[in-house]
């Protein structure tokens, strides 16, 4: 199989997942129709599914057009997403299989904060996972219907995947959160090398998605909340509390006002 980005809107990414065996797809968050249906000409695939992780319109803006061009086309989102996702035909839930083809086989993984219905698919071969605004490239989306306990436990979750797992979110905020990262925790190094790598990419005009576990782990401060350096941060900007659902709290706010 291959995993084709699709640039969308100003900093939006869907992706296409080919079976290269059956030349079936499956399109994860199309925001917008129109790229979206230009990649499908270019690759030359029949889609058979839309993979949604979130109810947002520039997650499921494109929906009905692409599911119109292809009749029968499943739509699938978390159940809880019932009514707030067009089209919507598969009402997902945590473990939850579903496949595309005979290559594109994703288990379903319930990670609400960013919303109450958030999920992510996990791909089993590539190891891959497509988790929408929930796990950013060293950042994570605002919680705008969870609880910061809700969100950080599914970010834990996310993070406990397999290090090599490549990550694939919704959103190109890769050098913003970098900068941010740098100032809660400046002696970290690997966050210096990974703002160096991710200009040089976006300089050329390359998307920094494709990223793995493993860097998050070494850069993402929202996982790394019982580091002492960015407990001192958090509680520096107004943090109250060193639990490490207290300092993920503090950090969220603190970026929300950055
Ligand atoms: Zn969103």
């Amino acid at each position: 199989m291959r995993i084709v980005t699709i640039p969308c809107r100003s900093d939006n990414y869907a992706y296409l997942l080919v079976c290269e065996e059956t030349q079936e797809a499956a399109v994860v968050d199309p925001s917008e129709a129109g790229p979206v249906l230009a990649a499908i000409e270019a690759e030359g695939v029949r889609v058979t599914a839309i993979w949604n992780t979130h109810h947002h319109f520039d997650h499921v803006g494109g929906n009905d057009a692409i599911a119109k061009k292809f009749s029968g086309c499943a739509i699938v989102a978390h159940e809880s997403d019932k009514g707030r996702v067009p089209g919507q035909t598969v009402f997902a839930k945590d473990g939850d299989a579903v496949a595309v083809g005979k290559e594109v086989r994703a288990t379903v993984i319930f990670n609400p904060g960013h919303t109450l219905g958030a999920i992510s698919f996990l791909l089993e071969s590539p190891a891959a996972v497509f988790t929408g605004d929930t796990l950013f490239a060293a950042g994570c989306g605002r919680t705008f219907e969870g609880t910061a306990e809700q969100m950080h436990s599914s970010l834990v979750r996310l993070t406990s995947l397999a290090p090599e797992t490549q990550v694939y979110c919704g959103h190109e905020y890769t050098a913003s959160n970098l900068v941010f990262a740098a100032v809660v925790e400046p002696s970290n190094k690997a966050v210096t090398e990974r703002a160096a790598k991710t200009s040089a990419l976006r300089e050329q005009g390359q998307s920094t998605m494709g990223f793995t576990i493993a860097d998050e782990l070494a850069t993402n401060v929202f996982v790394r909340c019982a580091e002492p350096e960015v407990v001192a941060s958090a509680q520096r900007e107004g943090g109250t509390g060193s639990s490490e659902v207290d300092v993920f709290g503090a950090l969220r706010s603190w970026k929300d006002r950055f």
